[in-house]
Protein backbone atom coordinates (compact mmCIF):
# COMPACT_ATOMS: atom_id res chain seq x y z
CA UNK A 1 0.00 0.00 0.00
CA UNK A 2 1.34 3.37 -0.92
CA UNK A 3 2.12 5.38 1.64
CA UNK A 4 -0.73 8.37 1.14
CA UNK A 5 -3.00 5.78 1.31
CA UNK A 6 -1.91 4.43 4.46
CA UNK A 7 -1.77 8.18 5.90
CA UNK A 8 -5.26 8.69 5.30
CA UNK A 9 -6.86 5.43 6.58
CA UNK A 10 -5.01 6.15 9.72
CA UNK A 11 -6.70 10.14 9.25
CA UNK A 12 -10.45 8.83 8.86
CA UNK A 13 -12.51 9.38 12.01
CA UNK A 14 -14.25 6.56 13.94
CA UNK A 15 -17.84 6.12 13.95
CA UNK A 16 -18.04 7.95 17.88
CA UNK A 17 -15.72 10.54 16.37
CA UNK A 18 -18.04 11.82 14.34
CA UNK A 19 -21.39 11.40 16.03
CA UNK A 20 -20.24 13.47 18.65
CA UNK A 21 -18.69 16.01 15.94
CA UNK A 22 -22.70 15.74 14.51
CA UNK A 23 -24.26 16.44 17.85
CA UNK A 24 -22.00 20.18 18.33
CA UNK A 25 -23.06 20.95 14.95
CA UNK A 26 -26.93 19.43 13.86
CA UNK A 27 -26.54 20.15 10.36
CA UNK A 28 -29.82 18.87 10.27
CA UNK A 29 -31.94 18.16 13.34
CA UNK A 30 -34.54 15.81 12.17
CA UNK A 31 -32.54 12.70 11.40
CA UNK A 32 -33.21 9.18 13.53
CA UNK A 33 -30.76 8.34 16.09
CA UNK A 34 -30.42 4.97 14.13
CA UNK A 35 -30.49 6.62 10.75
CA UNK A 36 -27.83 9.08 11.61
CA UNK A 37 -25.20 6.41 13.14
CA UNK A 38 -26.14 4.04 9.71
CA UNK A 39 -25.44 7.02 7.50
CA UNK A 40 -22.11 7.90 9.54
CA UNK A 41 -21.09 4.14 8.89
CA UNK A 42 -22.05 4.03 5.43
CA UNK A 43 -20.24 7.30 4.23
CA UNK A 44 -16.96 6.04 6.41
CA UNK A 45 -17.46 3.03 4.96
CA UNK A 46 -17.27 4.45 1.29
CA UNK A 47 -14.61 6.83 2.03
CA UNK A 48 -12.50 3.68 3.55
CA UNK A 49 -13.06 1.97 -0.11
CA UNK A 50 -12.12 5.02 -2.34
CA UNK A 51 -8.85 5.12 -0.41
CA UNK A 52 -8.00 1.56 -0.72
CA UNK A 53 -9.05 2.63 -4.51
CA UNK A 54 -6.06 4.80 -4.74
CA UNK A 55 -9.01 7.95 -5.87
CA UNK A 56 -6.48 10.53 -6.37
CA UNK A 57 -9.76 13.17 -5.20
CA UNK A 58 -9.20 13.03 -1.68
CA UNK A 59 -6.82 14.17 0.67
CA UNK A 60 -6.76 15.35 4.48
CA UNK A 61 -9.44 17.90 3.73
CA UNK A 62 -12.02 15.29 3.23
CA UNK A 63 -12.09 14.16 6.69
CA UNK A 64 -12.53 18.01 7.87
CA UNK A 65 -16.16 17.74 10.28
CA UNK A 66 -17.43 20.02 7.99
CA UNK A 67 -16.69 18.42 4.89
CA UNK A 68 -17.45 14.98 6.48
CA UNK A 69 -20.30 15.91 8.02
CA UNK A 70 -21.79 17.58 4.73
CA UNK A 71 -21.21 13.87 3.11
CA UNK A 72 -23.48 12.59 5.82
CA UNK A 73 -26.18 14.59 5.72
CA UNK A 74 -26.27 13.91 1.74
CA UNK A 75 -26.07 10.47 2.68
CA UNK A 76 -29.04 11.31 5.80
CA UNK A 77 -31.17 13.00 3.11
CA UNK A 78 -30.79 10.22 0.84
CA UNK A 79 -32.16 7.76 2.97
CA UNK A 80 -35.01 9.90 4.57
CA UNK A 81 -36.64 9.67 0.69
CA UNK A 82 -38.81 7.00 -0.68
CA UNK A 83 -37.35 4.48 -2.59
CA UNK A 84 -40.65 4.13 -4.76
CA UNK A 85 -40.95 7.83 -6.13
CA UNK A 86 -42.56 9.12 -8.95
CA UNK A 87 -40.41 9.81 -12.42
CA UNK A 88 -40.94 11.64 -15.54
CA UNK A 89 -41.70 8.89 -18.35
CA UNK A 90 -39.84 10.43 -21.40
CA UNK A 91 -38.97 7.48 -23.15
CA UNK A 92 -42.18 7.45 -25.20
CA UNK A 93 -43.19 4.04 -24.15
CA UNK A 94 -46.29 4.51 -22.53
CA UNK A 95 -47.17 1.30 -21.14
CA UNK A 96 -43.54 1.54 -19.62
CA UNK A 97 -43.52 -1.67 -17.54
CA UNK A 98 -40.08 -0.56 -15.47
CA UNK A 99 -41.83 2.61 -15.22
CA UNK A 100 -45.17 1.93 -13.51
CA UNK A 101 -47.35 0.75 -16.55
CA UNK A 102 -50.46 2.85 -16.34
CA UNK A 103 -51.17 6.23 -14.72
CA UNK A 104 -54.34 6.10 -12.93
CA UNK A 105 -56.71 8.93 -13.73
CA UNK A 106 -56.74 11.58 -11.02
CA UNK A 107 -60.83 10.99 -10.02
CA UNK A 108 -59.94 7.77 -10.20
CA UNK A 109 -56.64 8.11 -7.72
CA UNK A 110 -58.69 10.19 -5.22
CA UNK A 111 -61.09 7.15 -4.91
CA UNK A 112 -58.57 5.10 -4.17
CA UNK A 113 -57.44 7.68 -1.53
CA UNK A 114 -60.76 8.09 0.42
CA UNK A 115 -61.65 4.11 0.39
CA UNK A 116 -58.28 3.17 1.40
CA UNK A 117 -58.34 5.61 4.24
CA UNK A 118 -62.20 5.01 5.63
CA UNK A 119 -63.75 2.00 6.58
CA UNK A 120 -65.63 0.51 3.65
CA UNK A 121 -68.20 -1.88 2.93
CA UNK A 122 -65.33 -4.22 1.50
CA UNK A 123 -67.08 -6.96 2.17
CA UNK A 124 -70.35 -6.33 3.44
CA UNK A 125 -73.83 -6.27 1.52
CA UNK A 126 -75.37 -2.64 2.81
CA UNK A 127 -78.45 -3.75 1.30
CA UNK A 128 -78.97 -7.27 3.72
CA UNK A 129 -76.81 -6.15 6.56
CA UNK A 130 -74.73 -9.02 6.18
CA UNK A 131 -71.44 -10.19 4.75
CA UNK A 132 -70.84 -9.95 1.75
CA UNK A 133 -68.69 -10.56 -1.47
CA UNK A 134 -65.54 -8.35 -2.10
CA UNK A 135 -65.88 -9.28 -5.87
CA UNK A 136 -69.20 -7.60 -6.06
CA UNK A 137 -68.60 -4.59 -6.65
CA UNK A 138 -66.73 -4.74 -9.98
CA UNK A 139 -69.01 -8.32 -11.38
CA UNK A 140 -71.83 -6.32 -12.48
CA UNK A 141 -69.57 -3.45 -14.67
CA UNK A 142 -67.48 -5.78 -15.78
CA UNK A 143 -70.34 -8.12 -17.41
CA UNK A 144 -72.29 -4.83 -18.45
CA UNK A 145 -69.43 -2.99 -20.31
CA UNK A 146 -68.02 -6.39 -21.77
CA UNK A 147 -71.46 -8.59 -22.20
CA UNK A 148 -69.71 -11.30 -20.39
CA UNK A 149 -72.35 -13.83 -18.06
CA UNK A 150 -69.47 -13.70 -15.05
CA UNK A 151 -66.58 -11.75 -13.96
CA UNK A 152 -64.23 -12.29 -11.46
CA UNK A 153 -60.46 -10.32 -10.50
CA UNK A 154 -57.28 -11.46 -9.14
CA UNK A 155 -53.85 -10.05 -8.42
CA UNK A 156 -52.78 -9.87 -12.34
CA UNK A 157 -52.82 -11.43 -15.52
CA UNK A 158 -50.28 -13.87 -14.38
CA UNK A 159 -52.24 -15.43 -11.82
CA UNK A 160 -55.45 -15.44 -13.75
CA UNK A 161 -54.21 -17.39 -16.01
CA UNK A 162 -52.32 -19.54 -13.53
CA UNK A 163 -55.88 -19.75 -11.16
CA UNK A 164 -57.92 -20.68 -15.07
CA UNK A 165 -55.43 -24.07 -15.82
CA UNK A 166 -55.08 -24.76 -11.84
CA UNK A 167 -59.30 -24.88 -11.97
CA UNK A 168 -59.99 -25.80 -15.46
CA UNK A 169 -56.88 -28.46 -16.04
CA UNK A 170 -55.09 -29.58 -13.62
CA UNK A 171 -54.03 -33.50 -13.82
CA UNK A 172 -55.43 -33.06 -17.47
CA UNK A 173 -54.15 -31.98 -21.13
CA UNK A 174 -54.57 -28.44 -22.55
CA UNK A 175 -53.72 -27.87 -26.38
CA UNK A 176 -51.86 -24.62 -27.31
CA UNK A 177 -50.49 -23.91 -30.67
CA UNK A 178 -46.77 -23.63 -31.33
CA UNK A 179 -46.89 -20.01 -32.23
CA UNK A 180 -48.53 -18.87 -29.39
CA UNK A 181 -46.27 -20.77 -26.50
CA UNK A 182 -44.74 -17.22 -25.27
CA UNK A 183 -42.62 -15.88 -23.07
CA UNK A 184 -43.36 -12.21 -21.36
CA UNK A 185 -40.97 -10.07 -19.41
CA UNK A 186 -40.27 -11.37 -15.90
CA UNK A 187 -39.94 -15.22 -16.77
CA UNK A 188 -44.02 -15.93 -17.26
CA UNK A 189 -43.60 -18.47 -20.00
CA UNK A 190 -46.68 -20.11 -20.93
CA UNK A 191 -45.05 -24.29 -20.57
CA UNK A 192 -44.01 -23.00 -17.11
CA UNK A 193 -47.18 -21.69 -15.95
CA UNK A 194 -48.56 -24.86 -17.61
CA UNK A 195 -46.53 -26.87 -15.71
CA UNK A 196 -47.27 -25.52 -11.79
CA UNK A 197 -51.07 -25.30 -12.58
CA UNK A 198 -50.75 -29.01 -12.79
CA UNK A 199 -52.18 -29.18 -16.54
CA UNK A 200 -50.22 -31.06 -19.33
CA UNK A 201 -48.74 -28.74 -22.65
CA UNK A 202 -50.24 -30.43 -25.79
CA UNK A 203 -48.56 -28.96 -28.50
CA UNK A 204 -49.76 -28.54 -32.16
CA UNK A 205 -49.28 -27.52 -35.42
CA UNK A 206 -45.81 -25.40 -36.10
CA UNK A 207 -44.13 -21.99 -34.81
CA UNK A 208 -45.35 -20.85 -38.04
CA UNK A 209 -48.68 -22.35 -39.21
CA UNK A 210 -51.42 -23.73 -37.06
CA UNK A 211 -54.77 -25.07 -38.68
CA UNK A 212 -57.95 -26.21 -36.81
CA UNK A 213 -57.14 -30.00 -37.40
CA UNK A 214 -54.56 -29.80 -35.55
CA UNK A 215 -56.53 -29.10 -32.63
CA UNK A 216 -58.80 -31.66 -33.32
CA UNK A 217 -56.58 -34.46 -33.96
CA UNK A 218 -54.53 -33.57 -30.47
CA UNK A 219 -58.66 -34.16 -28.75
CA UNK A 220 -58.36 -37.49 -26.45
CA UNK A 221 -60.46 -38.48 -23.17
CA UNK A 222 -57.75 -36.61 -20.97
CA UNK A 223 -58.22 -33.16 -22.75
CA UNK A 224 -59.73 -30.58 -20.86
CA UNK A 225 -59.31 -27.32 -22.04
CA UNK A 226 -58.40 -25.23 -25.87
CA UNK A 227 -56.25 -22.83 -25.40
CA UNK A 228 -55.44 -19.35 -27.00
CA UNK A 229 -52.61 -17.11 -26.39
CA UNK A 230 -51.86 -13.77 -27.88
CA UNK A 231 -48.29 -13.28 -28.88
CA UNK A 232 -48.27 -9.93 -27.20
CA UNK A 233 -44.72 -9.04 -27.72
CA UNK A 234 -44.03 -10.27 -30.86
CA UNK A 235 -45.53 -10.93 -34.72
CA UNK A 236 -44.71 -14.04 -36.62
CA UNK A 237 -44.95 -12.32 -40.29
CA UNK A 238 -44.77 -14.23 -43.75
CA UNK A 239 -46.29 -17.78 -44.54
CA UNK A 240 -47.85 -17.81 -41.81
CA UNK A 241 -52.05 -19.10 -40.30
CA UNK A 242 -53.72 -19.25 -37.00
CA UNK A 243 -57.27 -20.47 -36.09
CA UNK A 244 -59.62 -17.55 -35.39
CA UNK A 245 -61.10 -17.76 -32.37
CA UNK A 246 -64.51 -18.09 -33.87
CA UNK A 247 -63.37 -21.18 -35.02
CA UNK A 248 -61.40 -22.52 -31.85
CA UNK A 249 -65.09 -22.20 -30.17
CA UNK A 250 -66.63 -24.02 -32.55
CA UNK A 251 -64.55 -26.86 -32.20
CA UNK A 252 -65.14 -26.44 -28.62
CA UNK A 253 -68.45 -26.89 -28.49
CA UNK A 254 -68.51 -30.09 -31.26
CA UNK A 255 -66.16 -31.36 -28.25
CA UNK A 256 -68.22 -30.23 -25.17
CA UNK A 257 -64.34 -28.88 -24.39
CA UNK A 258 -64.17 -25.02 -22.88
CA UNK A 259 -61.49 -22.63 -24.86
CA UNK A 260 -59.61 -20.31 -22.76
CA UNK A 261 -58.12 -17.55 -24.46
CA UNK A 262 -54.94 -15.58 -22.60
CA UNK A 263 -55.59 -12.20 -24.19
CA UNK A 264 -51.97 -10.17 -22.32
CA UNK A 265 -53.35 -7.00 -22.73
CA UNK A 266 -56.85 -6.30 -23.68
CA UNK A 267 -59.33 -3.34 -24.62
CA UNK A 268 -62.68 -2.22 -24.28
CA UNK A 269 -62.30 0.56 -26.68
CA UNK A 270 -61.80 -0.07 -30.41
CA UNK A 271 -58.10 1.38 -30.94
CA UNK A 272 -58.61 1.37 -34.95
CA UNK A 273 -60.96 4.11 -34.63
CA UNK A 274 -58.18 6.54 -33.29
CA UNK A 275 -55.16 5.05 -36.13
CA UNK A 276 -53.57 2.84 -34.25
CA UNK A 277 -53.85 -1.50 -35.19
CA UNK A 278 -57.23 -3.25 -35.07
CA UNK A 279 -57.71 -5.49 -32.05
CA UNK A 280 -60.89 -6.95 -31.23
CA UNK A 281 -62.39 -5.14 -28.27
CA UNK A 282 -63.36 -7.64 -25.09
CA UNK A 283 -67.21 -7.15 -25.95
CA UNK A 284 -66.49 -8.06 -29.49
CA UNK A 285 -64.27 -11.26 -27.88
CA UNK A 286 -66.84 -12.07 -25.76
CA UNK A 287 -69.77 -12.42 -28.56
CA UNK A 288 -67.71 -15.51 -30.21
CA UNK A 289 -68.75 -17.36 -27.02
CA UNK A 290 -65.50 -17.78 -25.79
CA UNK A 291 -65.62 -20.07 -21.94
CA UNK A 292 -62.47 -18.13 -20.58
CA UNK A 293 -61.17 -14.26 -21.40
CA UNK A 294 -58.42 -13.12 -19.39
CA UNK A 295 -56.58 -9.82 -19.43
CA UNK A 296 -54.25 -7.13 -17.69
CA UNK A 297 -55.77 -4.37 -15.85
CA UNK A 298 -52.71 -2.50 -16.31
CA UNK A 299 -51.33 -2.76 -20.02
CA UNK A 300 -53.81 -1.17 -22.62
CA UNK A 301 -57.03 -0.95 -20.17
CA UNK A 302 -54.75 1.85 -18.38
CA UNK A 303 -55.76 1.03 -14.64
CA UNK A 304 -54.53 -0.43 -11.54
CA UNK A 305 -52.54 -4.05 -11.67
CA UNK A 306 -54.90 -6.62 -11.95
CA UNK A 307 -56.03 -9.87 -14.11
CA UNK A 308 -59.66 -10.11 -15.31
CA UNK A 309 -61.05 -13.33 -15.92
CA UNK A 310 -64.45 -13.48 -18.00
CA UNK A 311 -66.55 -15.91 -19.10
CA UNK A 312 -69.22 -18.44 -18.42
CA UNK A 313 -71.05 -18.23 -15.28
CA UNK A 314 -70.57 -22.20 -14.48
CA UNK A 315 -66.70 -22.00 -15.66
CA UNK A 316 -66.36 -18.71 -12.92
CA UNK A 317 -68.45 -20.41 -10.37
CA UNK A 318 -65.57 -22.95 -9.98
CA UNK A 319 -62.95 -20.38 -10.50
CA UNK A 320 -64.40 -18.68 -7.45
CA UNK A 321 -63.98 -22.41 -5.13
CA UNK A 322 -60.80 -22.82 -5.79
CA UNK A 323 -59.03 -22.10 -2.39
CA UNK A 324 -56.19 -20.55 -4.56
CA UNK A 325 -58.41 -17.23 -5.07
CA UNK A 326 -57.40 -16.17 -1.88
CA UNK A 327 -54.06 -16.16 -2.47
CA UNK A 328 -54.15 -14.21 -5.73
CA UNK A 329 -57.19 -12.13 -4.01
CA UNK A 330 -56.70 -8.25 -4.49
CA UNK A 331 -56.91 -5.51 -2.18
CA UNK A 332 -59.29 -2.92 -1.44
CA UNK A 333 -56.70 -0.55 -2.90
CA UNK A 334 -57.18 -2.11 -6.37
CA UNK A 335 -61.07 -3.03 -6.24
CA UNK A 336 -61.60 0.81 -5.53
CA UNK A 337 -59.15 1.28 -8.50
CA UNK A 338 -60.30 -0.70 -10.94
CA UNK A 339 -63.97 0.16 -10.16
CA UNK A 340 -63.32 3.75 -10.58
CA UNK A 341 -61.93 3.15 -13.89
CA UNK A 342 -64.84 0.77 -15.22
CA UNK A 343 -67.40 3.81 -14.25
CA UNK A 344 -65.40 6.02 -16.94
CA UNK A 345 -65.46 3.42 -19.14
CA UNK A 346 -69.23 3.61 -19.68
CA UNK A 347 -68.72 5.99 -22.28
CA UNK A 348 -66.05 5.68 -24.14
CA UNK A 349 -65.38 9.35 -25.32
CA UNK A 350 -64.89 10.25 -21.45
CA UNK A 351 -62.42 6.95 -21.41
CA UNK A 352 -60.04 7.97 -23.87
CA UNK A 353 -59.78 11.71 -22.24
CA UNK A 354 -59.89 10.58 -18.70
CA UNK A 355 -57.80 7.40 -19.13
CA UNK A 356 -54.20 8.48 -19.16
CA UNK A 357 -53.19 5.16 -21.23
CA UNK A 358 -55.83 5.80 -23.61
CA UNK A 359 -54.85 9.56 -23.80
CA UNK A 360 -51.54 8.88 -24.90
CA UNK A 361 -52.31 6.31 -27.15
CA UNK A 362 -55.01 8.61 -29.12
CA UNK A 363 -52.97 12.00 -29.33
CA UNK A 364 -52.81 13.67 -32.51
CA UNK A 365 -49.02 14.36 -33.89
CA UNK A 366 -50.44 18.34 -33.80
CA UNK A 367 -50.79 17.86 -29.81
CA UNK A 368 -47.59 15.94 -29.31
CA UNK A 369 -45.89 18.94 -31.36
CA UNK A 370 -46.88 21.42 -29.67
CA UNK A 371 -45.92 19.86 -26.46
CA UNK A 372 -42.70 19.33 -27.86
CA UNK A 373 -42.37 22.94 -29.00
CA UNK A 374 -43.74 24.32 -25.64
CA UNK A 375 -41.06 22.19 -23.36
CA UNK A 376 -38.20 23.40 -25.98
CA UNK A 377 -39.23 26.82 -25.58
CA UNK A 378 -38.83 26.37 -21.73
CA UNK A 379 -35.61 25.29 -21.96
CA UNK A 380 -34.63 28.30 -24.33
CA UNK A 381 -36.21 30.60 -22.18
CA UNK A 382 -33.44 29.22 -19.59
CA UNK A 383 -30.90 31.76 -21.44
CA UNK A 384 -27.79 29.20 -21.43
CA UNK A 385 -25.67 29.65 -24.46
CA UNK A 386 -24.02 26.10 -23.85
CA UNK A 387 -27.53 24.56 -23.94
CA UNK A 388 -28.87 23.38 -28.19
CA UNK A 389 -32.65 21.71 -28.70
CA UNK A 390 -34.02 20.12 -31.61
CA UNK A 391 -37.26 19.11 -32.29
CA UNK A 392 -36.93 15.80 -33.57
CA UNK A 393 -39.50 13.21 -35.04
CA UNK A 394 -39.42 10.03 -33.79
CA UNK A 395 -41.58 6.66 -32.89
CA UNK A 396 -43.40 6.29 -30.06
CA UNK A 397 -43.86 2.57 -28.87
CA UNK A 398 -46.96 1.36 -26.78
CA UNK A 399 -45.65 -1.20 -24.23
CA UNK A 400 -46.69 -3.70 -21.80
CA UNK A 401 -45.79 -5.86 -25.01
CA UNK A 402 -48.81 -5.02 -27.12
CA UNK A 403 -48.68 -4.58 -30.26
CA UNK A 404 -45.12 -4.73 -30.99
CA UNK A 405 -45.02 -3.55 -34.61
CA UNK A 406 -47.38 -0.45 -33.99
CA UNK A 407 -45.56 2.56 -35.17
CA UNK A 408 -46.85 5.51 -33.28
CA UNK A 409 -45.29 8.81 -35.10
CA UNK A 410 -44.55 11.51 -32.49
CA UNK A 411 -41.96 14.79 -31.54
CA UNK A 412 -39.43 14.65 -29.28
CA UNK A 413 -36.60 17.43 -28.21
CA UNK A 414 -33.39 16.71 -28.41
CA UNK A 415 -30.57 18.28 -25.68
CA UNK A 416 -27.25 18.73 -26.10
CA UNK A 417 -25.38 20.57 -24.00
CA UNK A 418 -21.68 21.87 -24.33
CA UNK A 419 -18.98 20.39 -22.33
CA UNK A 420 -21.39 17.47 -20.94
CA UNK A 421 -21.98 14.48 -22.79
CA UNK A 422 -25.16 12.49 -23.35
CA UNK A 423 -24.49 9.95 -21.32
CA UNK A 424 -23.76 12.90 -18.27
CA UNK A 425 -27.11 14.49 -19.33
CA UNK A 426 -28.81 10.68 -18.97
CA UNK A 427 -27.20 10.50 -15.61
CA UNK A 428 -28.02 13.49 -14.49
CA UNK A 429 -31.60 13.96 -15.11
CA UNK A 430 -31.70 10.01 -14.15
CA UNK A 431 -30.80 11.40 -10.90
CA UNK A 432 -32.70 14.64 -10.21
CA UNK A 433 -35.64 14.75 -8.03
CA UNK A 434 -38.13 13.74 -9.52
CA UNK A 435 -35.97 11.66 -11.84
CA UNK A 436 -36.63 12.08 -15.81
CA UNK A 437 -35.95 9.38 -17.93
CA UNK A 438 -35.36 9.74 -21.56
CA UNK A 439 -32.72 8.12 -23.94
CA UNK A 440 -29.93 8.58 -26.07
CA UNK A 441 -29.59 8.76 -29.74
CA UNK A 442 -26.20 9.27 -31.40
CA UNK A 443 -24.95 12.36 -29.31
CA UNK A 444 -28.03 13.53 -28.15
CA UNK A 445 -30.40 13.16 -25.00
CA UNK A 446 -33.87 12.68 -26.28
CA UNK A 447 -37.20 13.24 -24.76
CA UNK A 448 -40.53 12.02 -25.90
CA UNK A 449 -43.37 15.01 -25.52
CA UNK A 450 -46.23 12.02 -26.27
CA UNK A 451 -45.15 10.58 -22.46
CA UNK A 452 -44.69 13.63 -20.45
CA UNK A 453 -47.48 15.12 -18.67
CA UNK A 454 -48.23 19.08 -19.52
CA UNK A 455 -47.46 19.72 -15.81
CA UNK A 456 -44.36 18.25 -16.11
CA UNK A 457 -43.00 20.20 -19.00
CA UNK A 458 -41.91 23.02 -16.35
CA UNK A 459 -40.46 20.11 -14.09
CA UNK A 460 -38.00 19.20 -16.65
CA UNK A 461 -37.04 23.07 -17.76
CA UNK A 462 -36.16 23.40 -14.29
CA UNK A 463 -34.31 19.86 -13.85
CA UNK A 464 -32.35 21.97 -17.14
CA UNK A 465 -31.85 24.58 -15.33
CA UNK A 466 -29.91 23.03 -11.95
CA UNK A 467 -27.57 20.76 -14.39
CA UNK A 468 -26.55 24.08 -16.18
CA UNK A 469 -25.92 25.37 -13.03
CA UNK A 470 -24.23 22.77 -11.53
CA UNK A 471 -26.37 21.82 -9.06
C1 LIG B 1 -48.72 -9.51 -20.05
C2 LIG B 1 -49.17 -10.88 -20.31
C3 LIG B 1 -49.40 -11.78 -19.25
C4 LIG B 1 -49.14 -11.40 -17.82
O1 LIG B 1 -49.93 -10.34 -17.39
P1 LIG B 1 -49.58 -9.56 -16.04
O2 LIG B 1 -50.76 -8.69 -15.81
O3 LIG B 1 -48.32 -8.83 -16.30
O4 LIG B 1 -49.42 -10.58 -14.97
C5 LIG B 1 -49.83 -13.03 -19.56
N1 LIG B 1 -50.04 -13.42 -20.83
C6 LIG B 1 -49.83 -12.58 -21.87
C7 LIG B 1 -50.10 -13.08 -23.25
C8 LIG B 1 -49.39 -11.29 -21.64
O5 LIG B 1 -49.19 -10.44 -22.66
Amino acid sequence: MKQKQQSLLRKLPGVDHVLEAWDKKQPMDDVPRTLLVRSIRTTLDQLRTRILAGDETLDETTFDDDQLLQLISQAADKSMEFNLKRVINATGVVVHTNLGRSLLPESVAQHVAEISSRYSNLEFDLEKGARGSRYSCVEDILCEITGAEAAMVVNNNAGAVFLSLETMAKGKEVIVSRGELVEIGGSFRIPDVMARSGAKLVEVGTTNRTHLPDYENAIRDETALLLKVHTSNYSILGFTADVPLEDLVALGAKYHLPVMYDWGSGNFVDFSKYGLTAEPTAQETMATGIDLLTFSGDKMLGGPQAGIILGRKDVLEQIKKNPLTRALRIDKLTLAALEALLHLYRDESTAVAAIPTLRMLTLSLKIIDSKARRLRNRLKKIGDARLETVIMKASSRVGGGALPLQELPTKCVGVKIDGLSANAIERLTRESMPPVIGYIEEDLFVMDARTIQDEEIAVIASTFKSILMGG
